[in-house]
């Protein structure tokens, strides 16, 4: 009889920590979002400021190198600021936003804040959009979010920032071709983009697995690789998978599974594109 086995991933090294700050609050509602969310803004929606303290306190003597602070929007979330000074204690944090909070009294507070923090832990803003067309960006993602994207980047540089910008590839169009596009964009606004700043990652759709051809049975490349998802409902294995149980690695860090299966339809586009979504994608990883 022949076994059937998953692929699979190890944790090399955590590296990476997201913390989901709230599953269910953004102040936009994309088309494509991977997040099934009804908007409400019940304080049980937003993980506590405790749970993020008591994760720090349990990964003590890890390398982490980046806390990703995510939602759906996690500007939103109440303690955002509390949050913020208290992870920079630790290490330097990437804020994964929709930039509708961004301005630049508020790019200037942010910088504020980096500033406070005395270890020179940074502030790392990565922003979202979904084209480098307007009318196409506007439809998947909310008339006039274009223009409000270009703007929270100009508040940023305006404050020394260096934003790092996450597209999804909806029309499957040549990556190449794209981040040309993209480069020109953020050009007209004096915005010089080098590779890391632009992020192509796929559509996911995690309902449908993906076709993936032959595949690998241990991949040391992904997000999984690097790190682990805090959630409200425990530990996960990525940020794509904290509402499957197919990608569940524990209830929190004193006890989670560093080998990840990748069962999850989440995990078969993942596989393909064969690098890490959401962190950041360092040079000498790759
Ligand atoms: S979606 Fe990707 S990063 Fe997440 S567990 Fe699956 S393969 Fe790993």
């Amino acid at each position: 009889m022949a076994i059937i086995t998953s692929p699979k991933s190890e944790l090399i090294e955590f590296n990476d920590l997201f913390i989901e700050m709230s599953k269910k609050t953004c102040n936009l509602k994309c088309k494509h979002c991977y997040i099934d969310f009804s908007n409400e803004k019940s304080i049980k929606n937003f993980l506590p400021l405790e749970t993020i303290k008591e994760c720090l306190r349990d990964l003590k003597g890890e390398n982490l190198k980046y806390i990703h602070l995510t939602g759906a929007e996690p500007m939103l979330h109440p303690d955002f600021n509390t949050i913020l000074r208290y992870c920079l204690k630790y290490t330097s944090t990437v804020i994964h936003t929709n930039g509708y909070s961004i301005n630049d009294k508020k790019a200037r507070f942010l910088k504020k804040v980096e500033e406070e923090n005395n270890k020179n832990n940074e502030i790392i803003m990565k922003l979202s959009l979904e084209h480098y067309d307007e009318r196409t960006n506007d439809e998947i993602r909310g008339r006039g979010s274009y223009r409000k994207c270009l703007h929270s980047v100009q508040s940023l540089l305006k404050y020394g920032f260096n934003p790092l910008i996450t597209v999804v590839n909806h029309f499957n169009e040549d990556e190449k071709q794209m981040r040309q596009k993209l480069k020109e964009l953020f050009e007209t606004i004096g915005f010089i983009t080098e590779d890391i700043n632009i992020n192509i990652i796929p559509l996911i759709n995690k309902k449908e697995f993906a076709e993936t051809g032959e595949q690998e049975m241990v991949y040391k490349n992904l997000d999984c690789s690097f790190g682990r998802t805090l959630a409200i409902n425990g530990v996960y294995n990525c940020l794509l998978n904290t509402d499957d149980y197919r990608g569940r690695s524990g209830s929190d860090f004193k006890n989670y599974s560093k080998r990840a299966m990748l069962d999850s339809p989440a995990c078969s586009y993942c596989m393909k594109s064969h690098k890490q979504l959401f962190g950041i994608n360092f040079t000498d990883r790759e």
